[in-house]
């Protein structure tokens, strides 16, 4: 693998849209050995599409030390014309991208909004501060940062480039184009078309990433529940002279566009993303030319508006979701899995953890530390999560476009109550934020567990100060059991045995006390614990996704069926 050349890059402008104003990278393809070579290679994971959702999941392998390739039919991030489309990110995704390695670099590029406010005609009907939800808050990430979609990719491809350089084997293959596909119980054959002719290639895995127009569905032969509406929407990012408030404002009926909706958010780069209702069906070319764009900002801001239009982008959404996201030797992740509207930031985000829930559970499989059984579980978790995060955004989508009668009504009614009464705030419904899935039903982490442990600060040694997700990252993809308070000296003997013999790393968690095990961290604010809802002398039974397997007090028989159970062993 030639990492070294794939890694050149240059700048190119994007391509479509009608007005061109960001800079993306450009990376080369490389003709890889199977053309050379005239041979079928067979590979134990083939990821297709090197979008958020195939490059989250390429990034953990890489960072787990698994091989695979991942072929992308572009040479670029960001999907082809689509400028951005995601914006906003939330915790759970970015306490993901620490774990990755690039939530640094996405803190110090993008915005982390807290006041939101909403309007509905003239008045403001009420308006929120993130700040304060944070005090049950104990996460080290903020609850959400705003970002061009395609800077968090460019950041992935360059951590998985560096994590190459440091001995992983993630083959990524630009204009790599995969046209067509079967699988049998030897492995499935993908058809790969590039600039050099095409090639064969054979895996024992495919990962499907290839987002919402995916022509994996034809070629499995997936069933889904699928809706198109006639809702349509045109975004306009732009650059002001005179900039607005750092604040998230949203209006239900904006007096300045024909009383529909309007969405106004700040990303990177001073880039505001004007997110506009349109009337139905309405034409996308004749609302995004630019004079009709110019004309609905100056009604928004003013005839004297001043702004460069960075971008401008018609857009319709649908919703939909598969009955099984596991097709024999296939896993739909992200858009392939399920398609929801925008509102609430939903999308990507829940791709970004389909790619985290799966690549624990390949790793943990390609070791062999757990049977294949484990990767059964990803269809069981997360089609919990696509469902609920369809069920969520359908029912923002028929606020924001009520159909006149019963629902239409009733928005009305929300609208004039929450005005007067805050109780009333609630049914206001401009799109329920993402937030990380619980798993009600698992039978990995069952009777209690299901739900995300936040990144809570801890200390190694009174001067060393690191997070959750340090501890996380030194399990290599192992599982994490954290063992809070004083322990009895034959508990300590049952720890040590444990740690030698399963695939589960033991740490401490002290409080005041002296540390009586090896790996111990230091809980000062008992965050930790918090986070862990652990009683003072009980354990907490973590997987590499943050999630919570079980938890208990003893050190006892429960706590090795819940090891056996987490690893799907049992
Ligand atoms: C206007 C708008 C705003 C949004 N805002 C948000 C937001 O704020 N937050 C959020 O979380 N989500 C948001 N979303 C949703 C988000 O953009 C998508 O959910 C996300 O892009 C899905 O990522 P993905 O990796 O699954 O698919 P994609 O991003 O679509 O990536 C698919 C990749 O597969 C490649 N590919 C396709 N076919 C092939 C093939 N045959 N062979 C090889 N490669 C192929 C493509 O080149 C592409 O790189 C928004 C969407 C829109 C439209």
């Amino acid at each position: 693998m030639n990492t070294k050349s794939r890694s050149a890059k240059s700048v190119r402008k994007l391509e479509s849209g009608p007005i061109r104003n960001y800079k993306l990278p450009e990376y080369p393809f490389v003709a890889p050995p199977e053309l050379q070579n005239k041979q079928v290679k067979h590979h134990p994971i083939v990821i297709v599409g090197a979008g958020l959702s195939g490059l989250t999941l390429a990034c953990k392998l890489a960072q787990l030390g698994i091989p695979a390739v991942l072929l992308d039919e572009d040479n670029t991030v960001g999907v082809k014309g689509a400028s951005s489309r995601g914006i906003c990110y939330t915790q759970q995704s970015l306490e993901i991208f620490k774990r990755l390695g690039i939530h640094d670099r996405i803190a110090s590029k993008g915005i982390a909004w807290h006041v939101g406010r909403t309007f509905a005609g003239q008045d403001e009907v009420f308006s929120f501060d993130l700040r304060d939800r944070q005090e049950f808050s104990v996460s080290e990430q903020p609850p959400f940062t705003n970002i061009q979609q395609f800077y968090i990719e460019w950041f992935l491809v360059d951590r998985i480039q560096a994590l190459n350089q440091a001995g992983a084997a993630i083959d990524i293959r630009w204009k790599s184009k995969v046209t067509d596909f079967s699988q049998n119980a030897h492995a499935a054959t993908l058809s790969v078309s590039t600039p050099q002719g095409p090639y064969t290639i054979q895996a024992t895995h495919v990962i499907d990433a290839t987002g919402s127009h995916t022509p994996f569905h034809a070629w499995c032969g997936v069933t889904m529940d699928s809706k198109r509406g006639d809702d349509r929407w045109c975004i306009a990012d732009v650059r002001f002279k005179n900039t607005p408030p750092t604040e998230r404002h949203t209006w239900i009926e904006a007096p300045f566009n024909d009383n529909r909706a309007v969405w106004q958010h700040l990303m990177a780069d001073d880039v505001w993303r004007i997110d506009y209702q349109m009337a139905p069906d309405a034409d996308p070319a004749y609302v995004s030319r630019e004079d009709v764009v110019r004309e609905r900002l100056a009604k928004q801001f003013g005839k004297d508006v001043a702004c460069d239009i960075v971008w401008v982008g018609p857009y319709a959404y649908k919703s939909q979701c598969l009955h099984q996201l596991r097709h024999e030797r296939v896993f739909f992740i992200g858009d392939t899995a399920k398609v929801v509207s925008p509102f609430g930031a939903r999308g990507g985000n829940t791709g970004i953890a389909d790619a985290d829930n799966l690549a624990w559970k390949l790793a943990a499989v390609m070791r062999g530390m757990a049977p294949a059984a484990l990767l059964h579980t990803y269809n069981q978790e997360r089609l919990q999560a696509a469902r609920r995060n369809v069920q969520v955004t359908n029912r923002t989508a028929r606020y924001l476009r009520a159909p006149e009668g019963v629902e239409r009504l009733f928005r009305s009614a929300t609208i004039g109550l929450a005005k007067q009464h805050p109780f009333a705030r609630l049914l206001i419904n401009t799109g329920r934020m993402a937030e990380a899935n619980t798993y009600a039903v698992s039978d990995i982490c069952k009777p209690e567990g299901g739900w995300m442990v936040q990144n809570a600060r801890i200390q190694f040694t009174p001067d060393h100060q690191g997070t959750l997700s340090d501890l996380l990252n030194w399990t290599q993809g192992r599982l994490l059991l954290l063992v809070f308070g004083k322990l009895r000296s034959s508990d300590m003997k049952k720890l040590s045995l444990l740690s030698l013999s399963a695939p589960v790393r033991v740490v401490q968690v002290v409080h005041k006390d002296k540390p009586q095990a090896l790996e111990h961290v230091i809980d000062p604010h008992k965050h930790l614990r918090r986070a862990c809802q652990a009683s003072s002398t009980g354990w907490a039974l973590l997987r590499p996704d943050a999630y919570l397997a079980a938890r208990g007090r003893q050190v006892d028989n429960k706590l090795i069926a819940a090891i056996a159970q987490a690893l799907a062993l049992q």
